[in-house]
């Protein structure tokens, strides 16, 4: 494997210092934010749960009609060489519709997509044995949130206006249900059971949300895939939430409300030793 320090990235089928990476200013990905993209943890070298990862990316690729296709083998080539074998990193790919001769909403006759791959190291979360704050806000994005788009002006907003009001992350709702947070999937223990909604077209499918499930399964927490609403959300006894990057974090306080006692619930400490298990074993 060839060894090339951190700040090298990926583009278009060429390994380049980050800073010489250029991309037109025609691609559709500047100009119309056509594009999708993953962000696939590693953990000592080895890409987590990177099957599920490349499934939903080529569900995404899909949905926007972006037509590329590589295998699981193609993929590592280009991606394994980014890695640090000694770190836990993420990696960041995206994919975009590529440069048009000219701007035009619609797609161009033949396109030859964008591809970019960094790799950066995972910051752990500060405060997680305390705990964060979370804020709830409408959820006003568009209804293909189960898209990985790289189109993400609401939830830019969004969680600038939660970071804006002293919290980790907003918690959005529709309706009167709560969808996900921001930048992540979110659980809730009410009644005793370890609740997080359903997949739909509001939410976008996570991979520790996943993982998350099957945990709970395997080691006989009840769980259930259901829709939870703001309400219920306010008194519930453990909030979490889950993503790649900062895998389960408890929320102690929501909006000003205090969450249980307003500490990581027991609950959480258990499906956090038991993630931080099966990562290391992965
Ligand atoms: N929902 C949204 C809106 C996200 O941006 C993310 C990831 N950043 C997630 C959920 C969590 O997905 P995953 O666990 O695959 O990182």
């Amino acid at each position: 494997m060839k060894d090339l320090s951190s700040d090298i990235v990926y583009l278009n089928g060429e390994y380049l210092p980050l800073l010489r990476a250029k991309v037109s200013v025609l691609d559709r990905g500047f100009l119309f934010g056509d594009g999708v993209y993953e962000v696939i943890p590693s953990y000592s070298g080895n890409l987590f749960r990177i099957q599920d990862h490349l499934l939903r990316l080529q569900t995404s690729l899909e949905r926007i009609r972006l037509e590329l296709f590589y295998s699981l083998e193609e993929w590592l080539e280009i991606l394994v060489p980014l890695l640090d074998k000694e770190k836990d990193q993420s990696i960041y790919l995206q994919i975009t519709r590529g440069v048009a001769p000219k701007r035009d909403h619609a797609f161009p006759k033949k396109t030859h997509p964008t591809i970019f791959a960094s790799c950066s190291d995972i910051q752990p979360v500060s405060d997680l044995e305390l705990g964060v704050k979370a804020v709830t806000m409408e959820d006003n994005r568009w209804e293909m949130c189960n898209v990985k788009a790289t189109t993400l002006l609401a939830n830019v907003l969004m969680k600038q206006e939660a970071i804006e009001q002293g919290a980790s992350e907003a918690i959005l709702y529709k309706q009167g249900y709560v969808t996900e947070g921001a930048t992540s999937n979110l659980f809730a223990i009410i009644d005793n059971f370890l609740i997080t909604p359903i997949k739909s077209t509001n939410i976008l499918p996570g991979i520790t949300r996943q993982v998350v499930l099957e945990l709970a399964k395997q080691n006989d927490i009840p769980v259930k895939e259901e829709a939870i609403s703001l309400e219920s959300l306010r008194s519930a006894d453990e909030i979490w939430i889950t993503s790649s990057t900062r895998e389960i974090v408890p929320i102690v306080k929501l909006d000003s409300k205090k969450i249980g006692d307003g500490k990581p619930g027991i609950i959480w400490h258990n499906m956090n030793q038991l993630f931080q298990n099966y990562k290391r074993a992965s």
